[in-house]
């Protein structure tokens, strides 16, 4: 799960480290109005789950509370990414000294979390890796001990460059760890950090990721989710207890399973086309399950023919059967279905199935494949 930076910052916040105070607003007149009681120059900032706002036009400087307004319906209803833009944060302006990269992610190959610094910040840090690895800086993180100050304090003097500055910057390093661990984030990064002009150490924008497996153990966090931005087939699919990812193909597909749901996937792609989702109806096949998965696979426009690849062990081939049957006299399908089912019940399901002509069946998975593909160009 992610959120939206003021939503970070609130974090932040609670954990010391520390962030120009700021406001959310949803409309330009209250853009004007928050900018009125900052007093000084702010920045309007974009609220979407998607990085790059600052070159896709998403943050804007603004003088005066007048400017605020102007830029903040510039910046509301802007698309980012895919993503349109409903709230703006309002925050102080600051003038920056220096930019500073730091995160903390884990890596999986060490199997430990992994704190990153770069002194060039306000840049991707993929853009980084790839021009100037040397500026990254690396350690490594005992768990059980979390960040070592000295080991803070080594990087904030190599990131900061000045015995003064490093202190605070060992502060939030320090701080973003400590977050980073409690909340069970993947990633928790400041980009940039800044100095500032008067010398003060700034979080300028803040990114946190959720580890969604523990969000379990965090209600708080997960009502900061924001269900208007993210994908409206992937919160469907989580209310109706599916795995589902959205991709860019033509061929949906509906699988039970994670591993034969990737094998489907390979196999499109092996012949020639292109999965429009991945989609794991689990292990039980109750029939509203299927007609809940077509109805979300539906909503994508690009989807040409939908692939459905059963594997009954606990899954019974009847019961999705029944589903499709369902499916079929519940909606008005008018996509190609090819459906290959296997396993437990197989041939009960055959004979259901024979009341759905329309339905293109397919005795093996290359196949049903093959069939989908073409019925798809
Ligand atoms: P991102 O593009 O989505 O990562 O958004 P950021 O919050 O990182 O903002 C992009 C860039 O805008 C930063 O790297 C800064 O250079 C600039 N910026 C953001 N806030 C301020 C500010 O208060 N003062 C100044 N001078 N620049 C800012
Ligand atoms: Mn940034």
């Amino acid at each position: 799960m992610k959120v939206h930076e003021y939503q970070a910052k609130e974090l932040f916040a609670r954990y010391g480290i520390p962030v120009p105070p700021g406001t959310v607003v949803t409309s330009a007149s209250d853009a004007e109005a928050a900018a009125a009681t900052v007093g000084k120059p702010v920045v309007v900032k974009a609220q979407v789950l998607v990085g790059g706002r600052g070159k896709a036009g998403g943050v804007k400087i603004a003088k005066t509370p007048a400017e605020a307004r102007e830029k903040a319906s510039q910046i509301l209803g802007m698309d980012i990414k895919g993503e349109t833009v409903k709230k703006v944060l309002i925050t102080e302006a600051v003038d920056i000294a220096h930019e500073i990269y730091v995160a903390v992610i884990m890596d999986r190959r060490a199997q430990k979390p992994l704190v990153m610094g770069s002194a060039d910040g306000g840049v991707e840090i993929e853009v980084t890796a790839k021009e100037n690895p040397s500026a990254i800086q690396r350690v490594w993180v005992d768990p059980l001990y979390g960040v070592h100050p000295f080991a803070a304090r080594r990087l904030a003097m190599a990131l900061a460059r000045d015995a003064e500055l490093a202190k605070p910057m060992a502060d939030i390093i320090q701080k973003l760890y400590t977050l980073y661990d409690e909340v069970d984030a993947s990633l928790a990064e400041i980009n940039p950090l800044v100095v500032t002009t008067d010398r003060r150490v700034l979080a300028l924008d803040a990114k946190l990721n959720f580890d969604d497996n523990a969000l379990e153990r965090h209600p708080d966090l997960e009502a900061m989710r924001d269900l208007d931005a993210e994908d409206e087939g992937e919160v469907r699919a989580r209310n109706e207890g599916l795995s589902f990812v959205r991709l860019s193909g033509n061929v949906g597909c509906v699988v039970n399973g994670a591993g034969l749901a990737m094998a489907t996937m390979d196999l499109v792609k092996h012949y020639g086309g292109q999965p429009a989702n991945f989609l794991d109806i689990g292990g039980s096949s109750r029939p509203e399950k299927v007609v809940a998965a077509l109805s979300i696979i539906l909503q994508d426009t690009s989807v040409k023919s939908i692939l459905f690849n059963i594997f009954g062990g606990i899954t019974r081939c009847d019961d999705v059967a029944r589903g499709l049957v369902t499916a079929f006299a519940q909606m008005n399908l008018k996509l190609p279905v090819v459906v290959r089912l296997t396993g437990t019940n197989e041939k009960e399901a055959r004979e259901i199935l024979r009341q759905v002509p329309a339905i293109h069946p397919a005795e093996t998975m290359d196949e049903a494949v093959k069939k989908a593909i073409a019925l798809a160009a």
